[in-house]
Protein backbone atom coordinates (compact mmCIF):
# COMPACT_ATOMS: atom_id res chain seq x y z
CA UNK A 1 0.00 0.00 0.00
CA UNK A 2 2.54 2.32 1.40
CA UNK A 3 4.18 1.95 -2.12
CA UNK A 4 1.57 2.41 -4.12
CA UNK A 5 1.54 5.63 -2.71
CA UNK A 6 5.10 6.12 -2.99
CA UNK A 7 4.98 5.38 -7.10
CA UNK A 8 2.01 7.55 -7.51
CA UNK A 9 3.57 10.53 -6.09
CA UNK A 10 6.47 10.19 -7.54
CA UNK A 11 4.50 9.77 -10.99
CA UNK A 12 3.10 13.47 -10.09
CA UNK A 13 6.46 15.22 -9.11
CA UNK A 14 7.35 14.11 -12.87
CA UNK A 15 4.31 15.36 -14.54
CA UNK A 16 4.70 18.61 -12.66
CA UNK A 17 8.68 18.89 -13.62
CA UNK A 18 7.87 18.06 -17.06
CA UNK A 19 4.93 20.43 -17.42
CA UNK A 20 7.46 23.55 -15.53
CA UNK A 21 10.06 22.44 -18.03
CA UNK A 22 7.81 22.75 -21.29
CA UNK A 23 6.40 26.55 -19.25
CA UNK A 24 10.03 27.95 -19.61
CA UNK A 25 10.43 26.58 -23.01
CA UNK A 26 7.39 28.19 -24.45
CA UNK A 27 8.28 31.92 -25.32
CA UNK A 28 6.38 34.17 -23.22
CA UNK A 29 3.16 36.11 -24.49
CA UNK A 30 3.19 39.90 -24.08
CA UNK A 31 -0.12 40.86 -25.52
CA UNK A 32 -3.25 38.68 -26.93
CA UNK A 33 -3.01 40.94 -30.00
CA UNK A 34 -0.21 42.80 -31.90
CA UNK A 35 -0.93 45.39 -34.31
CA UNK A 36 2.43 46.15 -36.29
CA UNK A 37 3.72 49.07 -37.99
CA UNK A 38 0.76 50.97 -38.43
CA UNK A 39 -0.26 54.76 -38.98
CA UNK A 40 -1.91 55.18 -35.78
CA UNK A 41 -4.62 57.76 -35.55
CA UNK A 42 -5.32 57.99 -31.64
CA UNK A 43 -8.88 60.01 -32.05
CA UNK A 44 -7.76 63.33 -30.32
CA UNK A 45 -7.60 65.14 -34.36
CA UNK A 46 -3.76 64.78 -34.22
CA UNK A 47 -1.88 63.45 -37.10
CA UNK A 48 -0.84 59.92 -37.70
CA UNK A 49 2.41 58.58 -35.88
CA UNK A 50 3.68 55.42 -36.97
CA UNK A 51 3.48 52.42 -33.96
CA UNK A 52 2.67 49.26 -33.12
CA UNK A 53 -0.39 48.86 -30.35
CA UNK A 54 -0.48 45.43 -27.78
CA UNK A 55 -3.85 44.26 -26.99
CA UNK A 56 -4.10 42.58 -23.49
CA UNK A 57 -7.50 40.88 -23.10
CA UNK A 58 -10.46 43.45 -23.66
CA UNK A 59 -7.96 46.64 -23.13
CA UNK A 60 -5.20 48.76 -25.11
CA UNK A 61 -2.17 47.47 -22.83
CA UNK A 62 0.95 49.61 -24.79
CA UNK A 63 1.31 52.06 -27.52
CA UNK A 64 4.75 51.90 -29.28
CA UNK A 65 7.38 50.65 -31.04
CA UNK A 66 6.99 46.99 -29.58
CA UNK A 67 8.72 45.56 -32.26
CA UNK A 68 10.28 42.46 -30.04
CA UNK A 69 7.56 41.57 -28.01
CA UNK A 70 5.26 38.42 -28.37
CA UNK A 71 1.70 37.69 -29.18
CA UNK A 72 -0.96 35.28 -29.74
CA UNK A 73 -1.85 37.16 -33.09
CA UNK A 74 -0.09 39.54 -35.28
CA UNK A 75 -1.81 41.43 -37.32
CA UNK A 76 0.55 43.46 -40.03
CA UNK A 77 -0.68 46.98 -40.42
CA UNK A 78 1.80 48.45 -42.85
CA UNK A 79 0.06 50.80 -44.79
CA UNK A 80 -2.65 50.64 -42.96
CA UNK A 81 -4.79 53.45 -40.60
CA UNK A 82 -5.31 52.43 -36.85
CA UNK A 83 -7.84 54.24 -35.46
CA UNK A 84 -10.04 53.97 -32.76
CA UNK A 85 -13.45 52.28 -33.61
CA UNK A 86 -16.11 54.19 -34.87
CA UNK A 87 -18.55 55.88 -32.72
CA UNK A 88 -22.37 56.17 -33.81
CA UNK A 89 -24.30 58.13 -31.66
CA UNK A 90 -27.09 58.49 -33.50
CA UNK A 91 -28.74 55.04 -34.82
CA UNK A 92 -31.92 53.08 -34.30
CA UNK A 93 -30.05 50.43 -33.86
CA UNK A 94 -32.25 49.60 -30.97
CA UNK A 95 -35.54 47.94 -33.40
CA UNK A 96 -33.57 44.99 -34.18
CA UNK A 97 -30.03 44.69 -32.55
CA UNK A 98 -31.66 41.28 -30.84
CA UNK A 99 -32.79 39.98 -33.70
CA UNK A 100 -29.52 40.61 -35.98
CA UNK A 101 -26.96 40.93 -32.95
CA UNK A 102 -24.05 40.76 -35.47
CA UNK A 103 -24.96 44.14 -36.84
CA UNK A 104 -23.06 43.68 -40.06
CA UNK A 105 -24.43 46.95 -41.79
CA UNK A 106 -22.46 49.27 -39.06
CA UNK A 107 -19.41 46.65 -38.32
CA UNK A 108 -18.57 46.73 -41.69
CA UNK A 109 -18.10 50.07 -41.74
CA UNK A 110 -15.83 49.86 -39.05
CA UNK A 111 -18.11 51.01 -35.90
CA UNK A 112 -17.59 49.44 -33.04
CA UNK A 113 -20.15 52.05 -31.21
CA UNK A 114 -23.71 52.44 -31.13
CA UNK A 115 -26.35 54.82 -29.65
CA UNK A 116 -30.07 53.86 -30.51
CA UNK A 117 -33.01 55.20 -28.95
CA UNK A 118 -33.02 58.63 -30.70
CA UNK A 119 -35.82 60.84 -32.15
CA UNK A 120 -38.04 60.09 -29.29
CA UNK A 121 -38.39 56.44 -29.60
CA UNK A 122 -36.60 53.11 -27.93
CA UNK A 123 -38.08 50.01 -26.42
CA UNK A 124 -39.96 50.18 -23.28
CA UNK A 125 -38.55 49.18 -20.60
CA UNK A 126 -34.78 49.93 -21.46
CA UNK A 127 -33.82 47.12 -18.94
CA UNK A 128 -35.62 44.34 -21.04
CA UNK A 129 -33.20 44.72 -24.31
CA UNK A 130 -30.49 45.54 -21.57
CA UNK A 131 -30.90 42.18 -20.37
CA UNK A 132 -31.64 40.09 -23.19
CA UNK A 133 -28.47 41.78 -24.76
CA UNK A 134 -26.59 41.12 -21.98
CA UNK A 135 -27.81 37.53 -22.44
CA UNK A 136 -26.95 37.01 -26.56
CA UNK A 137 -24.33 39.64 -26.65
CA UNK A 138 -23.88 41.88 -29.85
CA UNK A 139 -20.76 42.76 -32.29
CA UNK A 140 -20.53 46.12 -31.66
CA UNK A 141 -20.71 47.94 -28.42
CA UNK A 142 -24.51 49.35 -27.60
CA UNK A 143 -25.69 52.77 -25.88
CA UNK A 144 -29.50 53.85 -25.73
CA UNK A 145 -31.35 57.11 -25.15
CA UNK A 146 -34.83 57.06 -23.69
CA UNK A 147 -37.37 58.62 -25.87
CA UNK A 148 -40.24 61.49 -25.54
CA UNK A 149 -42.71 59.85 -27.60
CA UNK A 150 -42.30 56.17 -26.29
CA UNK A 151 -42.86 57.85 -22.64
CA UNK A 152 -45.48 60.39 -24.03
CA UNK A 153 -47.44 57.58 -25.49
CA UNK A 154 -47.33 54.89 -22.40
CA UNK A 155 -48.77 57.94 -20.01
CA UNK A 156 -51.06 59.82 -22.34
CA UNK A 157 -51.63 57.70 -25.66
CA UNK A 158 -52.11 59.97 -28.28
CA UNK A 159 -53.53 63.11 -26.30
CA UNK A 160 -52.99 66.67 -28.25
CA UNK A 161 -53.36 68.34 -24.52
CA UNK A 162 -50.68 69.22 -22.99
CA UNK A 163 -50.30 66.81 -19.92
CA UNK A 164 -51.94 67.19 -16.24
CA UNK A 165 -49.79 67.56 -13.24
CA UNK A 166 -50.19 63.72 -12.67
CA UNK A 167 -49.28 62.85 -16.51
CA UNK A 168 -46.38 65.13 -16.14
CA UNK A 169 -45.24 63.32 -12.65
CA UNK A 170 -45.62 59.77 -14.20
CA UNK A 171 -43.87 60.57 -17.60
CA UNK A 172 -41.04 61.83 -15.05
CA UNK A 173 -41.13 58.73 -13.24
CA UNK A 174 -40.90 56.57 -16.40
CA UNK A 175 -37.53 58.47 -17.36
CA UNK A 176 -35.96 58.28 -14.02
CA UNK A 177 -36.64 54.41 -14.19
CA UNK A 178 -34.86 54.25 -17.75
CA UNK A 179 -32.31 56.20 -16.37
CA UNK A 180 -31.67 54.32 -13.30
CA UNK A 181 -31.57 51.24 -16.37
CA UNK A 182 -28.47 52.73 -17.80
CA UNK A 183 -29.83 55.14 -20.60
CA UNK A 184 -28.31 57.81 -21.53
CA UNK A 185 -30.01 60.41 -22.15
CA UNK A 186 -33.43 61.55 -23.29
CA UNK A 187 -34.08 62.29 -26.95
CA UNK A 188 -37.01 63.86 -28.63
CA UNK A 189 -38.76 63.61 -31.92
CA UNK A 190 -40.64 66.70 -32.54
CA UNK A 191 -41.77 66.18 -35.50
CA UNK A 192 -43.26 62.49 -34.79
CA UNK A 193 -46.38 61.77 -32.46
CA UNK A 194 -46.89 62.54 -30.07
CA UNK A 195 -43.64 64.52 -29.20
CA UNK A 196 -45.08 66.87 -31.65
CA UNK A 197 -48.10 67.65 -29.66
CA UNK A 198 -45.53 68.90 -26.66
CA UNK A 199 -44.74 71.97 -25.64
CA UNK A 200 -41.56 73.54 -24.72
CA UNK A 201 -42.49 73.99 -21.08
CA UNK A 202 -43.45 70.20 -21.01
CA UNK A 203 -39.62 69.16 -22.35
CA UNK A 204 -38.01 71.84 -19.96
CA UNK A 205 -39.81 69.89 -17.29
CA UNK A 206 -39.00 66.93 -18.12
CA UNK A 207 -35.31 67.00 -18.74
CA UNK A 208 -35.52 68.40 -15.11
CA UNK A 209 -35.81 64.08 -14.31
CA UNK A 210 -32.04 63.94 -16.03
CA UNK A 211 -30.74 66.44 -13.66
CA UNK A 212 -29.45 64.22 -10.08
CA UNK A 213 -27.90 61.48 -13.46
CA UNK A 214 -26.55 63.85 -15.92
CA UNK A 215 -26.45 62.42 -19.68
CA UNK A 216 -27.65 64.48 -22.47
CA UNK A 217 -30.74 65.79 -24.02
CA UNK A 218 -30.47 64.99 -27.93
CA UNK A 219 -33.44 66.55 -30.03
CA UNK A 220 -34.80 65.63 -33.54
CA UNK A 221 -36.43 69.09 -33.69
CA UNK A 222 -40.32 70.68 -34.67
CA UNK A 223 -38.31 72.37 -37.65
CA UNK A 224 -35.32 72.18 -40.29
CA UNK A 225 -36.40 74.87 -42.85
CA UNK A 226 -37.96 78.25 -42.44
CA UNK A 227 -38.42 77.79 -38.87
CA UNK A 228 -35.24 75.98 -37.83
CA UNK A 229 -33.60 78.73 -35.70
CA UNK A 230 -36.57 79.04 -33.26
CA UNK A 231 -36.47 75.17 -33.32
CA UNK A 232 -33.08 74.96 -32.22
CA UNK A 233 -33.59 78.13 -29.84
CA UNK A 234 -35.97 75.53 -28.20
CA UNK A 235 -33.89 72.71 -27.72
CA UNK A 236 -30.87 74.88 -25.77
CA UNK A 237 -33.96 76.37 -23.72
CA UNK A 238 -34.72 73.24 -22.63
CA UNK A 239 -31.30 72.33 -22.04
CA UNK A 240 -30.17 75.44 -20.86
CA UNK A 241 -32.52 75.53 -17.54
CA UNK A 242 -31.72 72.35 -16.33
CA UNK A 243 -27.91 72.62 -17.34
CA UNK A 244 -27.81 69.62 -19.31
CA UNK A 245 -25.95 69.50 -22.69
CA UNK A 246 -27.84 69.88 -25.70
CA UNK A 247 -27.03 67.81 -28.89
CA UNK A 248 -29.17 68.22 -32.21
CA UNK A 249 -29.90 65.56 -34.49
CA UNK A 250 -28.94 65.05 -37.77
CA UNK A 251 -28.40 68.51 -38.61
CA UNK A 252 -30.26 69.89 -42.00
CA UNK A 253 -30.96 73.11 -44.01
CA UNK A 254 -34.07 70.58 -45.53
CA UNK A 255 -35.88 73.55 -47.64
CA UNK A 256 -34.75 74.75 -50.64
CA UNK A 257 -35.72 77.98 -49.02
CA UNK A 258 -33.14 78.29 -46.50
CA UNK A 259 -30.32 76.84 -48.15
CA UNK A 260 -27.20 79.11 -48.16
CA UNK A 261 -28.01 80.35 -44.87
CA UNK A 262 -25.93 77.77 -42.48
CA UNK A 263 -26.01 80.64 -40.39
CA UNK A 264 -29.34 80.08 -38.73
CA UNK A 265 -27.81 77.44 -36.95
CA UNK A 266 -24.45 78.14 -36.10
CA UNK A 267 -26.59 81.70 -34.98
CA UNK A 268 -28.06 80.11 -32.04
CA UNK A 269 -25.62 77.72 -31.27
CA UNK A 270 -22.74 79.50 -31.29
CA UNK A 271 -24.42 82.18 -28.97
CA UNK A 272 -25.46 79.65 -26.46
CA UNK A 273 -21.74 78.02 -26.58
CA UNK A 274 -20.71 80.93 -26.03
CA UNK A 275 -22.39 81.70 -22.69
CA UNK A 276 -21.70 78.58 -21.66
CA UNK A 277 -23.94 76.39 -22.59
CA UNK A 278 -23.13 72.76 -24.35
CA UNK A 279 -24.43 72.08 -27.69
CA UNK A 280 -23.50 69.72 -30.17
CA UNK A 281 -24.66 68.75 -33.76
CA UNK A 282 -24.65 65.19 -35.63
CA UNK A 283 -24.53 64.79 -39.08
CA UNK A 284 -25.01 62.44 -41.93
CA UNK A 285 -23.19 62.92 -45.14
CA UNK A 286 -25.69 62.74 -47.91
CA UNK A 287 -27.95 65.38 -49.26
CA UNK A 288 -31.19 63.20 -48.90
CA UNK A 289 -33.24 62.34 -45.85
CA UNK A 290 -35.37 59.26 -44.91
CA UNK A 291 -38.73 59.23 -42.86
CA UNK A 292 -41.81 57.95 -42.48
CA UNK A 293 -44.60 59.82 -44.72
CA UNK A 294 -46.47 60.11 -41.34
CA UNK A 295 -44.32 63.27 -40.38
CA UNK A 296 -45.26 65.05 -43.64
CA UNK A 297 -48.39 65.47 -42.39
CA UNK A 298 -50.21 67.63 -40.18
CA UNK A 299 -49.95 66.40 -36.56
CA UNK A 300 -53.92 67.07 -36.05
CA UNK A 301 -54.92 64.34 -37.89
CA UNK A 302 -53.56 61.77 -36.10
CA UNK A 303 -55.07 62.40 -33.22
CA UNK A 304 -56.34 59.82 -30.88
CA UNK A 305 -55.24 57.27 -33.08
CA UNK A 306 -55.43 55.50 -37.11
CA UNK A 307 -59.08 55.03 -36.90
CA UNK A 308 -59.58 58.63 -36.53
CA UNK A 309 -57.68 59.85 -38.95
CA UNK A 310 -59.25 57.68 -41.71
CA UNK A 311 -62.51 59.14 -40.21
CA UNK A 312 -61.18 62.12 -41.20
CA UNK A 313 -60.51 62.01 -44.51
CA UNK A 314 -63.62 61.13 -45.27
CA UNK A 315 -64.16 64.87 -44.37
CA UNK A 316 -63.95 66.58 -47.78
CA UNK A 317 -62.97 69.56 -46.16
CA UNK A 318 -60.38 68.40 -43.56
CA UNK A 319 -59.22 66.34 -46.30
CA UNK A 320 -58.32 69.72 -48.66
CA UNK A 321 -56.72 71.00 -45.34
CA UNK A 322 -54.33 68.06 -45.31
CA UNK A 323 -53.51 68.39 -48.95
CA UNK A 324 -52.56 71.63 -49.02
CA UNK A 325 -50.26 71.32 -46.20
CA UNK A 326 -48.54 68.17 -47.64
CA UNK A 327 -48.22 70.60 -50.62
CA UNK A 328 -46.75 73.38 -48.91
CA UNK A 329 -44.32 71.33 -46.47
CA UNK A 330 -43.07 68.90 -49.12
CA UNK A 331 -43.75 69.78 -52.82
CA UNK A 332 -43.16 73.47 -53.17
CA UNK A 333 -39.58 74.58 -54.23
CA UNK A 334 -38.30 78.26 -54.44
CA UNK A 335 -35.89 76.90 -56.45
CA UNK A 336 -38.38 75.74 -59.67
CA UNK A 337 -36.80 72.05 -58.15
CA UNK A 338 -39.18 69.23 -59.47
CA UNK A 339 -40.36 67.73 -56.36
CA UNK A 340 -42.04 65.02 -57.79
CA UNK A 341 -38.39 64.00 -59.01
CA UNK A 342 -37.00 64.35 -55.40
CA UNK A 343 -39.56 61.78 -53.10
CA UNK A 344 -38.41 58.12 -53.17
CA UNK A 345 -40.30 55.05 -51.53
CA UNK A 346 -37.79 53.25 -49.66
CA UNK A 347 -39.97 50.76 -48.00
CA UNK A 348 -43.93 49.70 -48.15
CA UNK A 349 -45.70 46.90 -46.85
CA UNK A 350 -48.53 47.71 -48.22
CA UNK A 351 -47.07 48.53 -52.34
CA UNK A 352 -43.76 47.03 -52.39
CA UNK A 353 -43.82 47.64 -56.45
CA UNK A 354 -43.62 51.29 -55.46
CA UNK A 355 -39.68 50.64 -53.05
CA UNK A 356 -37.34 52.60 -55.12
CA UNK A 357 -39.59 54.73 -57.54
CA UNK A 358 -39.89 58.28 -56.97
CA UNK A 359 -43.46 59.39 -57.18
CA UNK A 360 -43.18 60.88 -60.63
CA UNK A 361 -42.12 57.52 -61.72
CA UNK A 362 -45.02 55.92 -59.70
CA UNK A 363 -47.56 58.26 -61.21
CA UNK A 364 -46.50 57.08 -64.82
CA UNK A 365 -46.31 53.88 -64.04
CA UNK A 366 -50.24 53.82 -63.30
CA UNK A 367 -51.12 56.27 -66.63
CA UNK A 368 -51.72 59.21 -64.04
CA UNK A 369 -50.43 63.02 -64.74
CA UNK A 370 -47.53 63.44 -62.77
CA UNK A 371 -49.17 67.06 -61.34
CA UNK A 372 -48.54 67.92 -57.79
CA UNK A 373 -52.29 67.16 -57.01
CA UNK A 374 -52.35 63.34 -57.93
CA UNK A 375 -48.98 63.31 -55.99
CA UNK A 376 -50.44 64.36 -52.81
CA UNK A 377 -53.27 61.74 -53.23
CA UNK A 378 -51.23 59.30 -53.72
CA UNK A 379 -49.06 59.96 -50.84
CA UNK A 380 -52.36 60.23 -48.48
CA UNK A 381 -53.21 56.86 -50.46
CA UNK A 382 -50.05 55.61 -49.09
CA UNK A 383 -50.26 56.36 -45.48
CA UNK A 384 -54.13 55.21 -45.80
CA UNK A 385 -52.63 51.76 -46.09
CA UNK A 386 -50.50 51.90 -43.29
CA UNK A 387 -47.66 54.36 -44.53
CA UNK A 388 -44.06 54.26 -45.77
CA UNK A 389 -40.53 54.83 -45.44
CA UNK A 390 -39.65 57.72 -47.73
CA UNK A 391 -36.33 59.42 -49.43
CA UNK A 392 -36.19 62.63 -49.66
CA UNK A 393 -33.71 64.75 -51.79
CA UNK A 394 -33.78 68.03 -50.00
CA UNK A 395 -30.67 69.39 -48.72
CA UNK A 396 -27.91 71.15 -50.80
CA UNK A 397 -24.42 70.06 -51.38
CA UNK A 398 -22.79 73.40 -50.46
CA UNK A 399 -24.60 73.24 -46.96
CA UNK A 400 -23.85 69.66 -46.18
CA UNK A 401 -19.71 70.48 -46.60
CA UNK A 402 -20.14 73.73 -44.76
CA UNK A 403 -22.03 72.05 -41.15
CA UNK A 404 -19.50 69.20 -41.76
CA UNK A 405 -16.54 71.22 -41.11
CA UNK A 406 -17.80 72.98 -37.89
CA UNK A 407 -15.76 71.45 -34.36
CA UNK A 408 -18.95 70.84 -32.59
CA UNK A 409 -20.32 68.72 -35.15
CA UNK A 410 -19.76 64.99 -35.50
CA UNK A 411 -20.48 62.22 -38.18
CA UNK A 412 -23.34 59.87 -37.32
CA UNK A 413 -25.47 57.80 -39.33
CA UNK A 414 -29.70 58.42 -38.31
CA UNK A 415 -29.61 54.70 -39.73
CA UNK A 416 -30.67 51.05 -37.88
CA UNK A 417 -29.91 47.45 -38.22
CA UNK A 418 -30.10 46.40 -41.68
CA UNK A 419 -30.74 42.90 -43.18
CA UNK A 420 -29.19 42.71 -46.94
CA UNK A 421 -32.09 42.50 -49.51
CA UNK A 422 -34.77 44.59 -47.35
CA UNK A 423 -36.09 46.90 -49.15
CA UNK A 424 -34.57 50.34 -50.48
CA UNK A 425 -33.10 51.33 -47.54
CA UNK A 426 -30.59 55.44 -47.30
CA UNK A 427 -27.57 54.20 -48.51
CA UNK A 428 -26.40 55.77 -45.09
CA UNK A 429 -27.30 52.18 -43.27
CA UNK A 430 -24.20 51.03 -45.27
CA UNK A 431 -22.06 54.06 -46.19
CA UNK A 432 -21.97 56.49 -43.72
CA UNK A 433 -18.62 56.08 -41.99
CA UNK A 434 -16.62 55.51 -45.17
CA UNK A 435 -18.62 57.80 -47.23
CA UNK A 436 -16.82 60.86 -45.17
CA UNK A 437 -13.67 59.72 -45.48
CA UNK A 438 -13.53 58.59 -49.29
CA UNK A 439 -15.77 61.48 -50.43
CA UNK A 440 -15.79 64.52 -48.18
CA UNK A 441 -11.75 63.52 -46.98
CA UNK A 442 -9.99 62.27 -50.03
CA UNK A 443 -12.39 63.62 -53.15
CA UNK A 444 -13.12 66.84 -51.95
CA UNK A 445 -10.99 67.81 -48.95
CA UNK A 446 -13.72 69.27 -47.19
CA UNK A 447 -12.12 68.07 -43.51
CA UNK A 448 -8.79 66.39 -42.91
CA UNK A 449 -8.41 62.67 -42.16
CA UNK A 450 -7.18 63.40 -38.52
CA UNK A 451 -10.45 65.82 -38.08
CA UNK A 452 -12.93 62.79 -39.64
CA UNK A 453 -11.89 60.75 -37.39
CA UNK A 454 -12.06 62.46 -34.38
CA UNK A 455 -15.66 63.36 -35.16
CA UNK A 456 -16.12 59.67 -35.43
CA UNK A 457 -14.50 58.45 -32.14
CA UNK A 458 -13.30 61.03 -29.39
CA UNK A 459 -16.12 63.93 -29.75
CA UNK A 460 -19.12 61.51 -29.60
CA UNK A 461 -17.24 59.49 -26.66
CA UNK A 462 -17.07 62.73 -24.73
CA UNK A 463 -20.88 64.65 -25.79
CA UNK A 464 -21.93 61.00 -24.68
CA UNK A 465 -19.96 60.74 -21.66
CA UNK A 466 -19.04 57.01 -23.12
CA UNK A 467 -16.38 55.90 -20.66
CA UNK A 468 -12.84 54.95 -21.87
CA UNK A 469 -13.77 54.41 -25.64
CA UNK A 470 -13.03 57.06 -28.71
CA UNK A 471 -9.18 56.84 -28.15
CA UNK A 472 -6.21 55.08 -28.91
CA UNK A 473 -4.76 55.05 -25.07
CA UNK A 474 -2.79 52.84 -23.05
CA UNK A 475 -5.89 51.32 -20.53
CA UNK A 476 -8.78 52.01 -22.97
CA UNK A 477 -11.23 49.57 -24.37
CA UNK A 478 -9.57 47.99 -27.04
CA UNK A 479 -11.89 49.23 -29.65
CA UNK A 480 -9.79 49.43 -32.95
CA UNK A 481 -10.69 50.03 -36.55
CA UNK A 482 -7.68 49.43 -39.10
CA UNK A 483 -8.78 50.37 -43.17
CA UNK A 484 -6.73 51.31 -45.75
CA UNK A 485 -6.99 54.87 -46.44
CA UNK A 486 -6.27 54.81 -50.10
CA UNK A 487 -9.35 52.15 -51.18
CA UNK A 488 -11.77 53.01 -47.68
CA UNK A 489 -14.89 53.67 -50.05
CA UNK A 490 -18.49 53.37 -49.69
CA UNK A 491 -20.23 51.61 -52.02
CA UNK A 492 -24.09 51.64 -51.03
CA UNK A 493 -26.05 54.04 -53.29
CA UNK A 494 -29.77 55.00 -53.62
CA UNK A 495 -30.45 52.71 -56.54
CA UNK A 496 -28.08 50.31 -54.32
CA UNK A 497 -28.06 50.32 -51.03
CA UNK A 498 -27.40 47.02 -49.93
CA UNK A 499 -23.82 47.38 -50.48
CA UNK A 500 -20.85 46.85 -47.88
CA UNK A 501 -17.74 49.48 -48.11
CA UNK A 502 -14.42 47.87 -49.51
CA UNK A 503 -10.90 48.80 -48.10
CA UNK A 504 -11.86 47.73 -44.30
CA UNK A 505 -8.83 45.40 -43.07
CA UNK A 506 -9.99 44.78 -38.90
CA UNK A 507 -12.22 45.97 -36.70
CA UNK A 508 -11.54 45.00 -33.11
CA UNK A 509 -13.74 45.59 -30.18
CA UNK A 510 -13.11 44.70 -26.47
CA UNK A 511 -10.05 42.79 -27.73
CA UNK A 512 -11.56 40.61 -29.86
CA UNK A 513 -11.89 40.28 -33.83
CA UNK A 514 -14.67 41.10 -35.28
CA UNK A 515 -13.85 41.66 -38.95
CA UNK A 516 -10.97 40.06 -40.40
CA UNK A 517 -9.40 41.11 -43.58
CA UNK A 518 -12.87 42.98 -44.34
CA UNK A 519 -14.62 39.82 -43.19
CA UNK A 520 -17.17 39.47 -40.31
CA UNK A 521 -15.90 36.50 -37.97
CA UNK A 522 -19.72 36.21 -36.47
CA UNK A 523 -17.83 37.50 -32.91
CA UNK A 524 -20.38 39.07 -30.40
CA UNK A 525 -17.90 40.81 -27.71
CA UNK A 526 -19.85 43.95 -27.33
CA UNK A 527 -20.69 45.42 -24.21
CA UNK A 528 -23.85 47.40 -23.24
CA UNK A 529 -22.44 51.09 -22.49
CA UNK A 530 -24.66 52.29 -19.78
CA UNK A 531 -25.35 55.80 -18.74
CA UNK A 532 -24.46 57.78 -15.43
CA UNK A 533 -27.69 56.33 -13.59
CA UNK A 534 -26.61 53.02 -13.81
CA UNK A 535 -25.62 51.71 -10.79
CA UNK A 536 -21.84 51.00 -10.33
CA UNK A 537 -22.43 47.48 -8.36
CA UNK A 538 -24.39 46.10 -11.45
CA UNK A 539 -21.71 47.93 -14.04
CA UNK A 540 -19.21 45.75 -12.77
CA UNK A 541 -20.86 42.81 -12.91
CA UNK A 542 -21.22 43.45 -16.53
CA UNK A 543 -18.14 43.83 -17.24
CA UNK A 544 -17.12 40.42 -15.62
CA UNK A 545 -19.03 38.73 -18.54
CA UNK A 546 -17.93 40.47 -21.75
CA UNK A 547 -14.45 39.74 -23.10
CA UNK A 548 -14.98 36.02 -23.48
CA UNK A 549 -17.75 35.68 -26.25
ZN1 LIG B 1 -34.81 62.04 -36.46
Amino acid sequence: MIKRLFRISAYLVALFIFFFILKSFTPKQDFSILIQNGFILDGTGNPWIKGDIGIDGNRIAEIGNLSNKRAGITIDAKNLMVAPGFIDVHTHCDRQIVEVPTVDNYILQGVTTVVGGNCGGHPFPLQDLFTALEDKGMSVNFGCLAGHNTIRREVMGLKMDPPTDEELDQMKILIQKEMESGALGFSTGLSYLPGTYSNTSELVSLVSALIPFGGIYTSHIRDQGKKITQAIQEAIEIGEKNDIPVLISHIKLAEDSVWGKPEMITGPVEKARDRGVEVFLDQYPYTATSSGFTSSFPSWCFEGGREKFLERLKDKDIYQKIKSYIIERRLTSTKNIDKLKTIYIACSQHNPEYEGKNLREILVSQNKEPSTDNAVDLIIDIEKNGGANGIFFQMDERDVEYLMKLPYTMHASDGGVQIVGNGMPHPRNYGTFPRVIAHYVRERGVIKLEEAIRKMTSLPAQTFRIKERGMLREGMYADITVFDYRSFKDNASFSDPHQYAQGLQYVIVNGKIVVEKGVHTGKLPGMVTYGPGKKQEEENGNQDRTGNS
